[in-house]
């Protein structure tokens, strides 16, 4: 029986909201089609040398609405994972109630539902070392820290993860991984440097741009030891230096990378250059842009205005300008906006001069929020491998700390759309001067939208995964736009 390793700091306890019968698309095995077939009222085809389901033309029980219609082929089939429910136009579950209840839970019980229900939030991420369970951010209970510490859950997680063994038969990840271009680690080693990077992500006397920027600077230090074909990668990354890298004047930018000339490992202390900043903001809009999963059940005219409509709101979202529709927000965003509370939300120089110190724009719970989320995607391994699209371990750290500005950027279209401008303190009748100018703290439900959405997005959209997706993380990385983009999120470090 394999080790169950949970991730720390995560609570989960059903609120029963409904959200992800609105937002999974359900996926089932034959075996769990055949089953709900035979509940509803219509005759389940047999499969070919098949003795399942309900008899051919007997018809079902009729305990349930269902009907053939409801089910259809999984694209791209994941292993055993061969059908989806057709949801309904609005993307919900056809088995949702109005009270947010699931008919087939309320009719015949919880061991009914498909599979792919039940196990929401948790993911498992199968390796030679053991198995990790993750937790998706896009649960409201998870992303707020609501209910009960999962250790305390163990024998459930436990029991969820033998069925989803034997429901799906999933892959075990390599040994060794990749962990950069065609390096390789094995999996100790890898999580030798996995502590390292959660030991700086619990910094609480850091911000969490710092944090991060700590963790993307280790892990280019152990790219450049890598290529430079160093035999025992972890020799000579120093911690130290490199919190002492993140902790001073940002402008010197100097990163304590082991360079070797390689474009890869190459420290980053420039500014983002305007290409680096459309890309950027195109990887942020790929979070909220992606084709909705009951896409494919819209008529023609509706797919195609669909489609369309993401390509207009990306190209707006990439050059700053108009009004955007955000999912989960009613009125457009102006971008304008977006921008000012995003720059009021970053930490100024003038407010730091030390160079340290916690961003003092966020609340504690924000702050404990976007600790819970690195920390677990962490400890879950699910920034890399095939539970994400394939990265090495290396490009996916580096997507995951560039998250961090999605993060900022949706929190700050929240709490645009709530109202929350910069105030102007100066007297009446006169303008503001920068000085002057207040700025808001972004508020605890903003950030937790963010988390939502960029959760949603960064493992779950098929799009991230696809050539421009890919090409775009090669590009960022290439760049090192990530430890720009974090140098201008600490406020000029
Ligand atoms: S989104 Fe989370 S809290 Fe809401 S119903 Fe689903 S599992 Fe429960
Ligand atoms: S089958 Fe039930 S639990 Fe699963 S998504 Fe539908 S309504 Fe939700």
């Amino acid at each position: 029986m394999p080790d169950l390793f949970l991730p720390p700091g995560v609570r989960y306890t059903c609120l029963c909201c409904g959200l992800c019968c609105r937002s999974l698309e359900v996926t089932l095995t034959e075996a769990e089609r055949e089953r709900l077939s035979a509940t509803g009222g219509t005759p389940v085809p047999p499969r070919t040398g098949s003795t399942g389901g309900a008899p051919p033309g007997s018809g079902g029980t009729g305990i349930l609405p269902v009907s053939e219609r409801l089910f259809a082929r999984l694209r791209g089939a994941r292993g055993k994972q061969a059908w989806r429910l057709r949801p309904r136009p609005d993307g919900s579950c056809p088995f949702l109630t109005d009270d947010n209840l699931c008919r087939v839970h309320a009719k015949l019980g919880y061991a009914a539902k498909p599979f792919a229900g039940r196990v929401f939030p948790f993911q498992f991420v199968v390796t030679p070392v053991g198995v990790f369970v993750g937790c998706r951010f896009d649960c409201p209970a998870v992303v707020r820290g609501e209910g009960e510490e999962l250790g305390k859950q163990r024998g459930d997680i436990r029991r969820l993860y033998d069925e989803y063994a034997r429901t799906y038969d999933p892959p075990t990840e390599e040994e060794p991984v990749r962990f950069f271009g065609r390096y390789k680690l094995s999996w100790r080693d890898l999580l030798r440097i996995e502590d390292q990077l959660t030991a700086f992500l619990l910094m609480t006397d850091l911000d969490m741009p710092r944090r991060l920027l700590a963790g993307v600077r280790l892990v280019r230090q152990f790219v450049g030891l890598a290529v430079g074909k160093c035999e025992d990668a972890h020799v000579g990354a120093d911690p130290n230096a490199i919190l002492a890298s993140v902790r001073g004047p940002a402008s010197s930018g100097k990163a304590p990378v082991a360079s070797n000339g390689h474009p890869a490992c190459r420290p980053q202390p420039g500014r983002l250059r305007l290409l680096e900043r459309l890309l950027l903001r195109l990887a942020i809009a790929a979070f909220v842009g992606a084709t909705p999963h009951y896409y494919r059940e819209l008529p023609f005219l509706r797919r195609l205005g669909t489609r369309l409509g993401n390509l207009w709101r990306r190209l707006k979202m990439a050059l700053g300008v108009g009004r955007v529709r955000l999912p989960g927000i009613e009125r457009p965003v102006r971008l304008r906006d977006v921008a000012l509370v995003v720059a009021a939300s970053v930490p100024l120089a003038d407010r730091n001069r030390d160079g340290c110190g916690r961003a003092e724009a966020l609340d504690d719970a924000s702050a404990a929020m976007l600790q819970r989320y690195f920390v677990a995607k962490v400890a879950s391994q699910q920034f890399f491998g095939r539970a994400c699209f394939g990265r090495s371990f290396a490009q996916g750290f580096e997507s995951l700390a560039m998250a961090y500005a999605a993060i900022l950027w949706l929190a700050s279209a929240h709490a645009s759309d709530r109202g929350h401008r910069p105030e102007e303190s100066a007297p009446p009748g006169r303008n503001a001067s920068a000085s002057e100018t207040r700025t808001p703290s972004l508020a605890a439900c903003d950030i937790e939208y963010g988390i939502r959405q960029v959760d949603h997005g960064y493992n779950y959209l098929g799009e991230m995964g696809g050539v421009f997706g890919r090409a775009r993380a090669a590009l960022l990385w290439h760049w090192g736009t990530a430890e720009k983009a974090l140098i201008g999120l600490c406020g000029h470090l």
